[in-house]
């Protein structure tokens, strides 16, 4: 099947006992069996099932399976939110000792989550740009992760993903790819090389801003049989490529219980359906602003990696071409001037959020990245005078009018 056919009908499972085409929120924390020996054989892993629903529930399993035959790769974990993915990915692999190397361009919660890993003996190296150069002096024995975004949010740089999925291919190293602003419409970073994909699904993937959640996708890797990932050897030798999910399941997955809720997988089943239509509007709507406020004197700086004028225009051509996301980032000379094209917007909303119908605004250094110091923030690619915008996909003449009107009032 093609893209926007599998988005509907991938791995697709209707109801059979009521012929229900949406899949039912299965609200129920367990699972009834007849026989003792029905329940023991699956906790022990020789039979599958449903048995409570914080290790698994038929509706979330549903959102799964719709986005592994979306995304590729071997299988996928619904998460309770993005931050959530991503700290048991890591934490899946890592042990005290180890060391993950970062993109220092990634959203500034992971950001955050990223440099509060010392605390458990976890050293992380943030670099600016990641490459064959910067990898091969970064990368160490006690290397276990390498973790970037397809593109940053908001720092909106590209990552060549080829490139540094040699390297990782190369050293060994695990790869997780956060594509939350890509969305498989744009790329599929396992094709690419990475290890591991991870989504926010309360962005894009869900598409209305209805439900928090997150996935993991596991490209089923064979790096793990690497003998510096010791604590895989158990469940390499027994489940071989999908030693990282068997792991996951059966350990922190279980042990965190950090599971998508049944609510929010069916909010995002449905949401899912339409990603290609959306990302194609958001993407389109992005660029035209980017153009419109280019040439407007009210704005100093206009960050889009479809702009020419980005240093990343031809990494961004490499890897996505005419649709370079939805988000781009606008620099004012001044806090008071960001902080006034924000407050007379009307159609607009400020919120913390992206990925929604809705198009939405924010000011970065002082919400999301309020916590970081000056350089995190540079290095973030957040600055006192700039704005992120996520375009939404109203019609591109109401987008702009409001901007305009907005602009005017500065
Ligand atoms: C929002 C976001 C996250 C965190 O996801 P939540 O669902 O809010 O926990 C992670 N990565 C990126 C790129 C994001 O935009």
């Amino acid at each position: 099947m093609r893209f926007q056919t599998n988005l509907i009908h991938g791995n697709r499972a209707d109801d059979k006992s009521t012929g229900a085409t949406n899949v039912p929120i299965y609200l129920s924390n367990a699972y009834a069996r007849q026989t003792a020996k029905e329940l023991a054989d699956i906790f022990s892993g020789r039979n599958i099932g449903h048995v409570y629903t914080r290790i698994s529930n038929p509706s979330v399993e549903a959102f799964e399976k719709r986005m592994l035959a979306i995304e590729g790769g071997l299988s996928a974990t619904a998460t309770a939110s993005g931050m959530s993915a991503i700290y048991l990915a890591l934490m899946n692999i890592v042990q005290p000792g180890d060391e993950i190397i970062a993109a220092s361009g990634v959203f500034g919660g992971t950001y955050n989550l990223l440099k509060n890993l010392d605390h458990q003996g976890i050293n992380v190296k943030f670099l600016d740009v990641l490459n064959q150069e910067t990898l091969d002096q970064a990368i160490t024995s006690e290397t276990k992760i390498v973790f970037a975004e397809t593109i940053g949010n908001p720092k909106l740089d590209i990552l060549d993903l080829e490139s540094v999925g040699k390297v990782c291919q190369q050293k060994e190293v695990i790869l997780i790819v956060d594509s939350t602003v890509t969305t498989p419409y744009l790329i599929k970073p396992i094709e690419y090389g990475a290890d591991i994909v991870i989504h926010s699904t309360s962005k894009y993937i869900n598409g209305t801003a209805n439900a928090i959640g997150g996935m993991i996708i596991d490209g089923g890797s064979k790096k793990y049989q690497n003998e510096k990932y010791t604590n895989f050897e158990t469940y390499h030798k027994r489940f071989r490529q999908f030693a990282f999910t068997a792991k996951l399941k059966m350990e922190l997955g279980k042990d965190l219980g950090a599971t998508m809720s049944p609510t929010n997988a069916t909010l995002n089943l449905t949401g899912v359906e339409t990603l290609q239509l959306r990302m194609k509007e958001h993407c389109k709507n992005a660029k035209k602003l980017a153009e419109y406020l280019s040439t407007h004197s009210k704005v100093d700086e206009v960050h889009f990696p479809g702009l020419t004028s980005s240093p990343y225009y031809e990494m961004a051509q490499k890897y996505y071409g005419e649709a370079c996301g939805g988000i781009l980032t606008v620099r004012f000379g001044s806090k008071e001037k960001a902080f006034a094209f924000i407050d007379h917007l009307n159609i607009i909303s400020n919120l913390a959020n992206i990925g929604d119908t809705k198009s939405l605004v924010i000011h970065p250094a002082s919400t999301i990245c309020a916590q970081n110091s000056t350089k995190e923030k540079e290095q973030m690619g957040v600055y006192e005078d700039l704005v992120r915008i996520s375009v939404g996909i109203e019609d591109i003449e109401d987008i702009i009018e409001d901007v305009n009107q907005s602009l005017e009032n500065i």
